[in-house]
């Protein structure tokens, strides 16, 4: 039964795709590419194997066990330090296996995101950043974690870089409000805005992966070094992995600079810029404008 309604939701979801893109004279996406939906039990053994295998890395470095998380709302995390939840282990909610549309399940996994206290990471934030943006993206813009604006208002890229980002996506004719969905390798600050440490990135990902089903975006961009060596698994610096398509779990991938370290360095914008060309290449055309200085 769980099987049949997964099918047939990935069905629907395809061909909705197939009628939007043929609306937008678009028909472009790779439909070989394209994963299938997952749709979790709602309890059970299946729940149970998942997180044994997701929370392995936090769990043997002594961290909290995994709890079950709470349905909810989309948009900021309400702020809170409780230690529960986890993505993997998590039993989703009964409406998950019945088919439900991504804008839910993305509420779902924002609550379970705002309750998760997997990491250290949970103990010094104001409020966990689940993400931003639309349901079904054309880019799913990746950071690395949430700074001191994001913390304060549950929400990524609200800061001066985020206001830079916005300029960005306008000027390969895309916006947060219409094509992009935001959000981060980890979901709550390091303190200090340090980078994050492997054992947290290893808590979070199952996270984004969720993420990254539900979205099913055209392409990814991923913002800065350590976005970028943690989803491709390098260690060379940002300024060898920019300027070519990286894959990303089945997904093309363009890697730049953070838009933080482009205000900081103008003469980076150069390089910025064709690496959102080459973004916006991959998604379809756009309207290309000047890209802004800051
Ligand atoms: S960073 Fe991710 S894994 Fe760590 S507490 Fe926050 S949501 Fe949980």
């Amino acid at each position: 039964m769980e099987k049949r309604l997964s099918e047939a939701f990935t069905e629907y979801r395809r061909l909705l795709r197939d009628f939007q893109d043929l609306l937008r004279g678009d028909f472009r996406r790779p439909r070989e590419e394209e994963p299938p939906i997952r749709i979790d039990p709602p309890s059970g053994a299946g729940a149970a194997l998942r997180g044994g295998r997701a929370g392995a890395a936090w769990a043997s470095a002594g961290g909290p066990l995994p709890r079950s998380g709470a349905g909810g709302v989309s948009g900021p995390a309400a702020p809170g330090k409780a230690a529960e939840g986890h993505p993997e282990a998590a039993p989703r909610k009964a409406g998950a296996a019945e088919g439900r549309g991504a804008a839910a399940l993305l509420a779902d996994l924002a609550e379970e995101v705002r309750v998760c206290g997997l990491c250290p990471l949970a103990a010094g934030r104001n409020r966990a950043v689940p993400g931003d943006g639309v349901p079904e993206p054309l880019i799913l813009v990746i950071g690395e974690g949430p700074g001191g604006e994001e913390d304060l208002q549950g929400l990524p890229f609200v800061g001066p870089a985020g206001r830079y980002l916005d300029k960005w996506l306008e000027a390969v004719g895309m916006s947060r409000k219409t094509d992009v969905f935001i959000t981060n390798v980890v979901k709550c600050r390091p303190p200090g805005n340090r980078d994050p440490q492997p054992q947290e990135t290893a808590a979070c990902a199952p996270f984004l992966e969720r993420q990254r089903d539900i979205l099913r975006p055209r392409a990814v961009l991923a913002l800065g070094r350590v976005a970028a060596q943690t989803l491709l698994g390098e260690s060379r610096g940002i300024g060898a992995l920019r300027g070519t398509v990286h894959r990303w779990k089945g997904l093309p991938l363009v890697a730049t600079y953070h838009p933080s370290a482009v205000l900081r360095d103008p003469s980076l914008r150069r390089s910025v810029w064709e690496d959102l060309k080459r973004l916006q290449e991959l998604v379809g055309p756009r309207d290309l404008r000047a890209l802004p200085k800051n």
